[in-house]
């Protein structure tokens, strides 16, 4: 379990889409700085959104009633007040975020295959999935986006230190470094730091059948 300040918030633009995460640490940052506000909802996704002053309030609310009750919120206790951390902000006036770079990692090349096995074409759990050479490392290859693929343990074997024309085994897409994508990392539902609330968002269409129903 991470640090509440370590954990996941969902950041949305003025037109409330989806553009981003950032730790709790830095919503707050932005919270105070004025930058952005607290999107506050509820289980019928009614929205709220806060300043500061009124997150703070609501804040207290929220610790006065965990006494007794339920807790959904993670709420921290400074040295003089409760703060309940947000799950998801709006930024304001400062609307442009850096362009970030995809980070190299073997999740984000995971992900931007698809999880798709880049020689038999099926769709495997991470665990199930390897980072394979195209040009193997002993032949020269390098560890870039250009010269690695997701591939499954199967595949990965098979294919061994050899060549893709001597294994007869070429990726299904050229492998190249992903555009960034605002939603990049925000893909699979299923990881631990993806929040109930930020659903809303990030699935259009679930949300629409919540609203029609
Ligand atoms: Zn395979």
């Amino acid at each position: 379990m991470n640090a509440p300040l370590d954990q996941h918030v969902l950041v949305l633009n003025r037109l409330w889409q989806p553009v981003n995460t950032c730790t709790a640490r830095r919503a707050v940052a932005l919270l105070y700085l004025g930058h952005a506000q607290v999107v506050r909802s509820d289980e019928e996704s009614n929205f709220w959104t806060h300043d500061v002053r009124s997150w703070l309030a609501h804040s207290e609310e929220v610790a006065r009633r965990s006494v007794n009750g339920e807790l959904r919120d993670v709420v921290i206790h400074t040295i003089s007040r409760a703060f309940v951390v947000p799950r998801i902000i709006v930024l304001g006036v400062y609307d442009r975020l850096p362009k970030k770079e995809i980070k190299f990692t073997r999740d984000n090349v995971f992900q931007r295959d698809q999880y798709t096995c880049q020689y038999c074409c099926i769709r495997f759990e991470p665990k199930e999935l390897n980072i394979d050479h195209v040009i193997p490392r002993e032949k020269g290859g390098k560890t870039t986006w250009e010269n690695v693929v997701c591939s499954c343990i199967r595949c990965n074997t098979k294919k061994a230190n050899k060549l893709p024309e001597q294994a007869k085994m070429h990726p299904r897409t050229v492998p190249k470094a992903p555009r960034w994508r605002p939603m990049f990392g925000l893909g699979r539902h299923s990881e631990p730091h993806f929040d109930e609330s930020w659903r809303f968002f990030l699935e259009p269409s679930s949300a629409r059948v919540e609203l029609s129903a």
